[in-house]
């Protein structure tokens, strides 16, 4: 039998073993470095999987779940919008804005344009929606970051955003097999943190740093993650590619 057979036949099982595997790696690196695993926010990336291992998920106890297709995550909100915070953790063009509305976190904030766009979808829908500027810290632009300079204009811009609130910074560095390639870009989205903050400190308070996934979440956290981005280790392979 497959993982994947296992969990179709009990998913809370499967996912409560692997839930708490997860949450001990976190704890583990948290303490490490000094920090508290209570700081560290645990995003169960559902994408690719259904809603049965959404409920299965609500039901083992997570609250924050991340999607990175509009459509996909609707559906699954259809089912259970009120029981998680939904975070949307894909590329989102703009004119999709409006319907990331739907989501309490948007961790793919790229450009001016986007944010103009989200805080005036908040608006007409009377909710605040919080943002995560996705950074591009190696220079891929195919992983559609945001240069440091649009990063400032964003941030420039935020001054006049009612309801699309800035909250931190996210990245997704190049693939690498060994975790420790990964280390200079979570170590340089924090330092660029730093400095945002210290040029920018009216403007937002940029406490989250949304980094590391399933194979590199340990490196994240001792570089300062608030948020971990974690789909294989909690459900399993993906089957469907989801890019
Ligand atoms: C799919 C995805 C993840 C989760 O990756 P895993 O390796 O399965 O943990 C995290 N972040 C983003 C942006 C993703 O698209």
């Amino acid at each position: 039998m497959t993982e994947q057979n296992i969990l179709m036949t009990d998913p809370t099982i499967t996912l409560t073993a692997n839930i708490v595997a997860v949450k001990k790696r976190i704890s583990l690196a948290a303490t490490s470095v000094g920090r508290k695993a209570t700081d560290i926010r645990l995003i169960a990336v559902t994408k690719t999987f259904s809603i049965g291992h959404v409920e299965a998920a609500i039901s083992a106890g997570l609250i924050d779940l991340g999607e990175n297709k509009i459509q996909e995550a609707l559906h699954k909100q259809a089912i259970a919008k009120q029981q998680a915070y939904w975070h949307f953790i894909g590329h989102l063009q703009s004119n999709k804005a409006r319907k990331a509305i739907a989501f309490d976190w948007v961790h793919s904030l790229n450009s001016v344009e986007l944010l103009r766009r989200l805080n005036s979808a908040a608006a007409d829908s009377g909710r605040l929606i919080n943002l995560l500027i996705q950074a591009d810290i190696s220079g891929e632009s195919t992983k559609h970051g945001a240069s440091k300079p649009e990063i400032y204009r964003i941030l420039d811009y935020a001054r006049e955003c009612q309801f699309a609130k800035i909250k931190g910074l996210m990245t997704i560095p190049p693939w690498s097999e060994n975790p420790e390639k990964t280390r200079p870009y979570f170590r340089a989205l924090r330092e660029l943190r730093d400095e945002l903050r210290s040029n920018e400190p009216d403007v937002v308070q940029l406490d989250h740093l949304s980094m590391g996934m399933s194979h590199d979440l340990e490196v994240a956290v001792e570089e300062g993650a608030t948020m971990v981005r974690i789909g294989t280790a909690i459900f399993g392979r993906r089957t469907t590619k989801s890019k």
